[in-house]
């Protein structure tokens, strides 16, 4: 007895135990989770040279309630940069990672939570490589289920690999809880005996920016239904059940061989159905390859303010798409800013300048005060010079550090890193209301879900950085080729795909 009651209390004291059910310890499931995520972005200027660490903080997924499990967090580990992962940190940081499963261990199953765009020198998509060490430790019997992000450059390998792989549906993201339940859901159905899931990545030659598959436009908007539509009814021919259907955009600010398109699915106790599913899924994506546009209004950097100022709308917001943060751009470039100075714009804010000495320079001269500041192109140099400029501090904000300035009539928000806007909460900490102001600027490229609900109209600004939106002008040097539509004549027959 003295052996289970320390079992018990080794089990208490390794693990978060999630739910009410009146289980000993010992009969409870144990499962590990980690997490190890980043959207790469290869053209950034700067190489990433660290990673952040933390112990898992999201909460489990909310089917794991009341299941009997014991989740034993382990590391979250997530690159402290947007640009190429030097594969010194990333190695070391993978390692984090599997120690934490190796303390853990033995396990039941493995949930990771990955975003499937990182990309490291001498690793390459260091996720899928990460779930593949994770399973030669596990062992071939322990499932693994993974989530992502549907902006992720996923290799066909990744799956040998995991058992149970689910993405996001949405662009603009707004279903990351339904896609965790939805992959927690399988994992217990598989720890129960009830489901057998097995994978299947069929990858499609063709790169597409994330703008351009949207949920909320054609004809993205009806490929993801048909995915839905096959998680429901499953695929001809077949009788095993799609447990999950995912249609990856993949990240083309991430120049790696893996860069584009995939179909992903996990289907129960039968991969030809996994497959099946796969290239019925790629055959409706190549056939509406022609068709993939912008799903927002689109401007150049004038004509957009143009439109925005004549805009009958009370507040237009405009993306400084070329710099976006959340594809990993560095957010300093203050093209835009400059762009409103100069013509003296009335009523305008741009929200989210990365320039971390001008904040420093904005603390020490207090609230009121004026000063000379160099605004911006501190680590983006390759596309213009900082803004010199005079500026009234209006405010300054401790938790994120930030400084809110004015110049003329316009406002700007300096961030001591990278910092998108991407929810009407930032602002009142600013002291804005972004719906008093006619023109709202933030370093997006579609407008985030939690900002489009609000906003009177939007309009993204095809403006230069390392996440500019016209990628047939970037310079590729990884990515595989041929990929539609840098090389018009491709031709892609899904049904070549491997067997499984
Ligand atoms: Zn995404």
């Amino acid at each position: 007895m003295g052996n289970r009651r320390e079992f018990l209390k080794r089990t208490l004291a390794a693990g978060l135990v999630v739910g009410s059910r009146a289980l000993l310890a010992s009969d409870r499931r144990r499962v590990f989770v980690a997490g190890f995520s980043h959207e790469t972005n290869t053209f950034h200027p700067v190489r990433t040279a660290s990673f952040g660490f933390a112990q898992v903080s999201r909460t489990p997924p909310v089917v794991w309630e009341d299941a009997g499990l014991t989740v034993i967090p382990g590391i979250h580990a997530r690159p402290n940069g947007g640009g190429t992962i030097e594969e010194k940190p990333c190695r070391e940081a993978m390692n984090r990672v599997l120690d934490s499963l190796r303390a853990a261990m033995p396990v039941d199953a493995v949930f990771l939570r990955l975003h499937g765009a990182m990309y490291a020198e001498g690793i390459g998509p260091a996720e899928t490589v990460l779930v593949g060490e994770v399973r030669s430790l596990v062992g071939p019997k322990v499932p693994i289920a993974c989530t992502f992000d549907l902006h992720g450059n996923i290799p066909a390998c990744l799956a040998q690999f995991g058992d149970i792989l689910v993405g996001l549906k949405t662009a603009p993201h707004t279903d990351g809880a339904q896609t965790a339940d939805l992959a927690g859901r399988i994992l217990l159905d598989t720890l129960a005996g009830k489901a057998h899931p097995v994978a299947y990545v069929l990858p499609i030659p063709m790169i597409l920016q994330g703008e351009k598959a949207m949920t909320t436009a054609e004809p993205f908007r009806s490929l993801v239904e048909e995915a839905r539509r096959i998680e429901r009814e499953g695929v001809l021919g077949h009788e095993s059940k799609i447990l999950a259907a995912t249609l990856f955009v993949g990240c083309a600010w991430t120049d790696s061989p893996d860069t584009g398109m995939s179909a992903m699915i996990t289907a129960d106790g039968s991969r030809g159905a996994a497959r099946a599913a796969a290239v019925h899924l790629a055959h409706k994506i190549w056939e509406a390859r022609h068709q993939f546009a912008f799903g927002c209004e689109t401007a150049g950097l004038e004509e957009g303010v143009n439109r925005a100022l004549a805009a009958k709308e009370s507040t237009v917001f405009l993306t400084d798409s070329g710099d976006n943060v959340t594809a990993s751009a560095p957010g300093d470039l203050p093209i835009v800013l400059r762009h409103l100075v100069e013509r003296n714009v009335k009523s305008a804010v741009v929200a989210g300048i990365n320039d971390a000495p001008a904040v420093n320079r904005c603390f020490e001269a207090g609230v009121g005060k004026s000063l000379a500041l160099s605004i911006g192109a501190t680590v983006e140099t390759r596309f213009g010079p900082p803004l010199e400029t005079e500026a009234q501090v209006v405010r300054l904000i401790e938790n994120p550090r930030m400084a809110v300035v004015r110049i003329g009539e316009v406002e700007a928000i300096l961030a001591d890193g990278p910092m998108a806007f991407t929810d009407p909460r930032q602002f009142p900490p600013c002291g804005i209301d972004p719906l008093t102001r006619k023109i709202v600027v933030v370093k997006e490229g579609y407008l985030y879900a939690a900002l489009t609900r609000i906003a009177p109209r939007y309009i993204m600004l095809l403006t230069p950085g390392a996440g500019d939106m016209r990628i047939e002008s970037l310079t590729y040097t990884r990515r595989r080729k041929p990929l539609f539509p840098l090389d018009p004549s491709v031709s892609f027959d899904p049904e070549a795909a491997p067997a499984p």
